[in-house]
């Protein structure tokens, strides 16, 4: 099984924050691996970019250590 990374999505329109747990597999899908993210919120469905950095530091380095 592979490793979870935690991911914090923290709506700058509402101020509500979500955490999910993906796998890189997850992450790749969704995200591609592009420096920044597109989020939407959960509770006033905004939509939202963040830089992969601020919402899962840990992935962000690991995907860099892998160029
Ligand atoms: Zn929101």
């Amino acid at each position: 099984m592979s490793k979870k990374y935690k991911l914090v999505n923290a709506c700058p329109q509402c101020g509500c924050s979500a955490v999910s747990h993906l796998s890189p597999e997850e992450i790749k899908k969704r995200f591609g691996e592009v420096p920044n993210v597109e989020l939407e919120c959960g509770e006033c469905q905004a939509k939202y970019q963040k830089k992969m950095e601020e919402v899962c530091p840990e992935w962000d380095k690991e995907c860099k250590m892998r160029q």
